[in-house]
């Protein structure tokens, strides 16, 4: 069957998000994200001495209030916006991850002259340099998400992920385009000077491992508890271990419409920047009563209107407060006075 070229796009772009193995939202992974909730809430029921009853649990993994909401509705929209568009954003990205890995490595060797290339087996060079581009990640994705919540005019479109009032795994989705702009910059500068360092340390191109490109070490945590973050199923980390792990409730508290939440757990993967920089929630092992949603009721909430083409609009307003209190503050030119004679 013959398609025109940007049914057939849209389609291979639905195909390797659902089929890639290694893609964020990829069918494996989100059904193992649903089988470790499922035995999660069976569990619980368990220790409680409930029956296991399957309508009851498929009823906790999807209540009907949050499956048919106008926020998981909203939610779709910018997956299937997103999807269509990640190929084009990316091409925007300012800042080559190439060209920023062999410049770093050049700067690298010119500051301190060439190493002997390091005696490894390819193995362990590999999973170094697995470990430092996921490092890089982490921290590249705290710093874009530290300065959106911090930069009022950045914040006006990270504002549309946290408009969400449910929380599903198509949340993940819900990113402005000026947003994911941004946070792809970011990750060029981190992820290509980290690659950078490695080949100058470990004296050869090594590759990382992964899975359909990504990084072997995101995958792993993407099965095990990335989509979770967004979802209604309390699973926390406490201890040693919520300082170092972003479980799924460090991030529904990320989420969270009450202001000693605002602005904290602000990692991916790993807790261990929050916990470094100030800015980490520990959430309780039992279940903390959560609303979500930045102003749920303002006009245009969830449309295209709200979520897509307001944020252009607050944005500007943002700088143009800033600009006028700025312009105030400037030292004025000194008056000329004529002589007295
Ligand atoms: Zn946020
Ligand atoms: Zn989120």
């Amino acid at each position: 069957m013959e398609f025109s070229p940007g049914i057939s796009y849209f389609f291979g772009r639905l195909g390797q998000a659902f089929l890639a193995p290694g893609s964020h939202i990829s069918l494996l992974s989100l059904s193992s994200a649903l089988f470790i909730a499922f035995v999660v809430l069976a569990a619980r029921r368990y220790r409680k001495g409930r029956r296991i009853r399957l309508k009851a649990l498929l009823r906790a993994l999807f209540p009907k209030h949050v499956v048919m909401s106008r926020s998981s509705m909203a939610d779709l929209g910018y997956f299937f916006f997103n999807l269509f568009l990640f190929g084009i954003i990316f091409g925007w990205a300012i800042f080559s991850y190439e060209t920023l890995s062999r410049n770093a490595e050049r700067l690298l060797t010119a500051a301190f002259g060439p190493l002997p290339p390091a005696p490894l087996p390819g193995f362990v060079s590999r999973s170094i340099i697995t470990v430092m581009l996921f490092v890089a990640y982490e921290l590249g994705y705290w710093l874009n998400h530290y300065l959106s919540h911090r930069i009022p005019f950045l914040w006006e479109f990270h504002k549309v992920h946290h408009s969400a009032t449910v929380l599903t795994p198509l949340t993940n989705f819900r990113v402005h385009p000026v947003y994911m702009c941004i946070f792809l910059n970011i990750l060029a500068i981190s992820i290509g000077l980290s690659n950078g360092v490695g080949d100058y340390l470990l004296g050869q191109q090594a590759a990382q491992f992964g899975l359909s490109e990504t990084n072997l070490i995101l995958v792993f945590f993407i099965y095990l508890y990335v989509h979770l973050q967004h979802s209604q199923v309390w699973i926390s980390f406490t201890g040693w271990l919520g300082h170092v792990f972003m479980s799924p409730a460090h991030h529904q508290i990320h989420h969270s419409r009450d202001p000693a939440h605002f602005n904290k757990n602000m990692g991916s993967c790993l807790a261990l920047w929050d916990w470094m920089f100030g800015t980490l929630y520990l959430p309780s092992a039992e279940r903390e009563a959560l609303d979500f949603g930045v102003e749920p009721d303002r006009a245009h909430a969830h449309t295209v209107r709200g979520e897509l083409i307001a944020p252009f609009a607050s944005a500007a307003s943002v700088l143009k407060a800033r600009l006028a209190t700025w312009l105030r503050r400037a030292p004025r030119p000194p008056v000329e006075r004529k002589p007295a004679y």
